[in-house]
């Protein structure tokens, strides 16, 4: 039994060992990658109830000459980890800031949201920087929709509320993500200078099925609409999801239903045609 024992740690450390390297080459990897032109920014439409399209959330794709595809949800926390996700999180910025001016010239503007992760805005300079993209592209600042979690009131939350005005006084405006996954207290939402909420997935895959989902994401559109905000609710995948939600009067819906994330640069020429 104890010889077992051993051998279970012996494989425990050996897992954990391919783990780490598995994400120190990962790292390299990213550098490279970023250097290397490898990622790019894909666009998620965003529908209201009747269907037409208000906006859309710009999403990281990398595909690694080796790895083929590698998924946000492994790289981005190395790119967190590693404080890469600072320079290719604005580099979405700018990406998003070019397609608004394109989108606008073209007569086919709508809002678009992109993800900023907590090291990237609370990097030095970040308010400077988002202020420089949006002058040299020329987008409109009030088509700009941030998304943060709720995770960035955990901490410093003075001076994230005052980074949040600094930004808002630009224009651009902040949506919570993934909202009901974190620790957010209704005190805190009140005070932070808000457009939106986004109701994660979790809570909109089971619905209508599921009561407690339900009750859930009605409590979330009942909170929103008294903090007059706006609500997007995320993963929708079929119909009886877009038609409670719709019932329920949820501002936006986005979700395989409606839309795959999809090249950028294809998706903007698709609306000026
Ligand atoms: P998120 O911000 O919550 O984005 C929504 C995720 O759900 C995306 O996964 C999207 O492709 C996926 N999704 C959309 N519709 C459906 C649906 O109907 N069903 C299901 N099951 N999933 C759906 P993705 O693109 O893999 O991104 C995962 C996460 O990685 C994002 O979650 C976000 O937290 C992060 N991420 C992606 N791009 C960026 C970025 O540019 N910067 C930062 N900081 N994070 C990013
Ligand atoms: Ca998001
Ligand atoms: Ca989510
Ligand atoms: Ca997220």
């Amino acid at each position: 039994a104890k010889d077992l024992g051993r051998n279970r740690i012996c494989f425990f450390e050996s897992a954990m060992q391919t783990d780490v390297q598995r994400r120190l080459t990962l790292e390299q990897d990213l550098k490279v990658g970023f250097a290397d032109a490898q990622f790019s920014a894909f666009v998620q439409p965003q529908v209201d109830c009747g269907g037409v399209v208000v906006g859309g959330e710009l999403l990281m794709r990398w595909q690694h000459p080796q790895r083929g595809a590698v998924s946000p949800t492994e790289f981005i926390p190395v790119a967190e980890a590693s404080g890469l996700i600072v320079r290719m999180g604005d580099w979405m910025i700018e990406q998003a800031c070019s397609a608004l001016a394109r989108l606008e010239a073209g007569g086919a503007l709508v809002p678009l949201s992109v993800n900023v992760s907590q090291r990237q805005f609370r990097q030095e300079g970040f308010v400077t920087r988002v202020q420089t993209m949006l002058g040299q592209s020329g987008a409109r600042a009030d088509h700009l929709i941030l998304e943060v979690t709720e995770s960035l009131l955990a901490e410093q939350m003075e001076e994230t509320i005052a980074r949040m005005c600094e930004l808002v006084a630009l224009g651009v405006r902040f949506s919570i993500d993934d909202f009901g996954t974190g620790y957010s207290s209704l005190a805190y939402l009140k005070r932070m200078p808000l457009f939106e909420l986004k109701i994660d997935k979790s809570f909109v895959q089971d619905t209508p099925a599921d009561p407690s989902d339900t009750a859930i994401v009605q409590t979330i559109l009942a909170v929103a609409r008294n903090l007059g905000l706006r609500v997007v609710a995320e993963g929708v995948e079929i119909k009886a999801q877009a038609d409670f939600l719709t019932a329920c009067q949820c501002d936006v819906l986005q979700g395989y239903f409606f839309g795959r994330p999809e090249p950028l640069a294809g998706w903007v020429e698709r609306r000026l045609a």
